[in-house]
């Protein structure tokens, strides 16, 4: 599949990249990675992207070439959708940017097949950003610094700072050579976890307060909701990471974060150590993602929707 993709890049020009809503180190990442690779491969790329990149990602090398807004599409001879399950991942452009003649997917989450004909996936892969990094290798195209900063991101990121099972030999010596090509560890791991604005903070201490447990301590919840975010002066995209704090405590199997996106509507992030597995919680709500790590969104009012969620984690975990 790798020549497969490299062929069509040979043999075209214009590129799109893309990537989900809501978007993460991994996604941004790896497409920034792609956009620098495609450019030293003299081709055209755009990067587009629903959500605007929050503001811990900006430092990220080409940062300032991602647009909101798309072009028309007449001008691509190819598509490249990353870190996406679903087309519909990328959000309310999903439909026009599949009528691009070449669709190439390149994806690590556990998928109901491809959306598209061309896809490079491997679900045990860390991060789209390591499937890139092998990309690269298979192309032998020399990693310049902005490449490997990027990558570096990506799988820093998806993979909780190389802590989750999905870091494997292959995470690290991929990490360990994007050091080797100027990817500064110390420097991309202050920009994207230690320059936190302390509206965040601010929200982080009303959202604690919302902590409940069930089964015994087995399940951790939190709950953010908008009112919390206007008092605390955040953005919804703050919330980021809070998930992982119910699932940091002893006996804590499952965490679930319950955001608030818009009235009765919430968008729920499930977190689980070992081999429970929640992407199948994700899935039962029409979500997915990873057995650690998944999402989903359900309409409804909070103790509606909390009652849903559980019910169906009590049933995995109990
Ligand atoms: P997070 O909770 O950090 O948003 O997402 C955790 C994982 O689940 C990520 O791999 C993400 O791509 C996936 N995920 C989150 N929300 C959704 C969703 O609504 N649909 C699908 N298919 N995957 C999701
Ligand atoms: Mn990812």
């Amino acid at each position: 599949m790798l020549s497969r993709i490299i062929d069509i890049i040979n043999s075209y020009q214009v590129f799109l990249i893309t990537s989900h809503v809501r978007l993460d180190g991994d996604a941004l990442g790896s497409e920034l990675a792609l956009y620098h690779m495609l450019r030293r491969m003299k081709k055209e790329a755009v990067v587009y992207n629903q959500d605007e990149t929050p503001q811990n990602y900006r430092f990220l090398p080409g940062n300032e070439i991602i647009v909101q807004q798309l072009p028309p599409l007449g001008e691509f001879d190819a598509a490249f959708v990353l870190d996406c399950s679903e087309l519909e991942r990328v959000g309310e452009a999903a439909n026009k940017i599949g009528r691009i003649k070449r669709i190439i997917a390149i994806d690590h989450h556990i998928s109901r097949g491809a959306f598209c004909e061309i896809a490079y996936i491997d679900h045990q892969a860390s991060s789209t950003g390591e499937l890139l990094y092998r990309f690269a290798e298979h192309m032998a195209l020399e990693l310049t610094e902005e490449m490997a900063t990027n990558l570096y991101a990506a799988i820093m990121t998806d993979t909780g700072g190389f802590r989750y099972g999905s870091t494997r030999q292959s995470t690290l010596t991929a990490a360990g050579n994007l050091l080797g090509k100027g990817a500064d560890p110390q420097w991309i791991a202050e920009n994207i976890y230690e320059s936190k604005p302390l509206a965040k903070i601010k929200l982080l201490m009303n959202v604690l307060e919302t902590m409940t447990f069930d089964l015994g301590g087995k399940i951790g919840s939190l709950v953010v909701l908008r009112k919390a975010i206007e008092s605390a002066g955040a953005l919804q995209e703050h919330a980021e990471g809070f998930v992982d704090i119910p699932r940091s405590i002893e006996g804590v199997e499952v965490s679930i974060l319950y955001n608030e996106l818009s009235q009765n509507y919430f968008k729920i992030s499930l977190r689980s150590k070992g081999k429970l597995n929640v992407e199948q919680i994700a899935r039962a709500f029409g979500g997915g993602g990873h057995a650690n790590a998944s999402g989903c969104e359900i309409e409804g009012d909070i103790e509606t929707v909390k009652h849903r969620v559980l019910d169906m984690t009590r049933s995995i975990v109990a």
